[in-house]
């Protein structure tokens, strides 16, 4: 078998079908990531193709400092999606969808006469991009440290990560008492100073944390007491992955301004929004000569991504890809259980079609297993033919968890051959064979 070494070499990859990828090898695999979690409709869709192609021919590009109907349909068809009244600003990266929402929630607060509001709070273990802000917003210390100092006024709590609770508390006390710490942030730093809140509505990859829903209530509540915009990154959550349309929907929450980029386009295009609600936007038109959004973004809402992207929404509505990530990360779930009995599982968390496998060297001390560990049964799966994700940097000593966020069009035989082929590694790996 090939070592993991070998099996973590990069790869050329050449094709892509269904959710099935294949390299220059001609080697197939199950790429149970989506790419970077966002091929939401599989590989090879012509129709995606043949979308962009068609407004390349008539329009392919006009700046969104005037307008141009790809664009008009697709903020109408995101407000539909989005249940609300949202007014929709186009970029090109999930990165850029949240440094968006920062400047327009400081410029907001200005706009209200609220001019000392500056800072956000996110929490430690989440992403939230590679850019500045974006960065700044990151709880991932060991993405940050070769670039810092980052932007001022960004500030991290812990999250809620159930698991690793305190010993005593029930799930419900101790995701009462993350989201006082959010709250206590903002007393501590003053009211009069805290612009925004930002977080996913699970965290995804810094480890699949899924908070009680009397979390995101608490958090939501917070906000709305405080005067503090609640931002929600949708950039993975979104687009049905979490058997949603959106995240945020499985909790009921009314975001002040919703990120979202990856599943908008299934990673075909680069594009992404920034959802801000229509009463926020309309603070915008007051004041003075500058009281417009100043931020221009040359290539963002490139009217064939547009066109892509409502392509890549009448996919997921025609072929219920909503319903089917429900109805596989259940299934996804119960498949993955029975290996709650192994020694080296600790946890399994699930949101939706998207589930990760917290590795531990102990189970009762709950010590995460090593890096090398977890690359060694990543490696072991990718020698099968199947890619399976881990989360990033997170916390020093805490990149032990697997990820799986598959294609949402997976067929019952793609899930099949993932429930196996995982299940094979891990008992191989009890039976001492690494
Ligand atoms: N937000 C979340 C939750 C992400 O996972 C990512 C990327 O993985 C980003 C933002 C940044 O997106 P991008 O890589 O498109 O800049």
């Amino acid at each position: 078998m090939t070592s993991y070494n070998a099996a973590n070499q990069p790869m050329i990859v050449t094709g892509g079908e269904g959710s099935w990828i294949v390299d220059s090898e001609g080697k197939r695999y199950l790429d149970a990531m989506s790419g970077l979690w966002c091929v939401n409709v599989g590989y090879g869709r012509k129709e995606l193709a043949e979308a962009a192609y068609e407004q390349m021919l008539t329009l392919a590009y006009y700046p969104l400092t005037q307008s141009h109907l790809p664009a008009i349909r697709l903020a109408e068809k995101l407000n539909e999606w989005l249940e609300g009244e949202y007014v929709i600003y186009f970029s090109n990266s999930g990165s850029e969808a949240n440094e968006a929402a920062f400047k327009i929630a400081r410029q907001y607060q200005q706009q209200i006469g609220q001019s000392s509001r500056y800072k956000f709070i996110s929490r430690y273990r989440a992403y939230h991009g590679s850019s500045m802000g974006s960065l700044s917003a990151t709880g991932q210390a060991q993405r940050k440290y070769k670039y810092e100092p980052l932007s001022a006024g960004f500030l991290h709590v812990a999250p809620p990560d159930s698991y690793r609770r305190p010993a005593g508390q029930t799930v419900e006390q101790f995701n009462l008492q993350c989201a006082q710490a959010i709250e206590d942030t903002i007393l501590w730093e003053g009211v009069e100073s805290v612009a925004g809140v930002i977080m996913e509505p699970v965290i995804t990859g810094g480890g699949v944390i899924v908070p009680d829903q009397i979390y995101l209530d608490r958090v939501q509540e917070i906000c709305n007491k405080h005067g503090v915009l609640l931002i929600i990154d949708e950039v993975i959550c979104g687009f049905g992955r979490s058997g949603r349309k959106f995240g945020h929907q499985n909790f009921g929450m009314k975001p002040d301004i919703v990120t979202m980029a990856k599943g908008l386009t299934s990673g075909y295009l680069p594009l992404s929004a920034t959802a801000v609600r229509k009463d926020i936007y309309e603070r915008f038109k007051a004041g003075d000569e500058y009281g417009h959004f100043r931020h221009i973004n040359t290539f963002g809402g490139n009217p064939a991504a547009c066109a892509l992207a409502l392509k890549n929404l009448e996919i997921l509505e025609r072929d219920a890809l909503v319903e089917r990530a429900r109805v596989l990360g259940q299934r996804l779930e119960a498949g993955m259980k029975p290996l709650l009995e192994h020694p080296l599982v600790g946890d399994i968390r699930s949101f939706g079609f998207l589930l990760g496998v917290e590795l531990v060297a102990d189970k009762e001390t709950k010590e995460p297993a090593s890096l090398d560990t977890v690359k060694s049964i990543i490696g072991q799966c990718k020698a099968r033919g199947l890619i399976i994700g881990k989360n990033g940097d997170t916390v020093a000593g805490f990149n032990n968890v697997l990820t799986f966020s598959p294609p949402l069009s997976s067929t019952d035989e793609d899930l099949a051959f993932i429930l196996s082929t995982f299940a094979e590694v891990m008992n191989l790996r009890r039976e001492g064979i690494p």
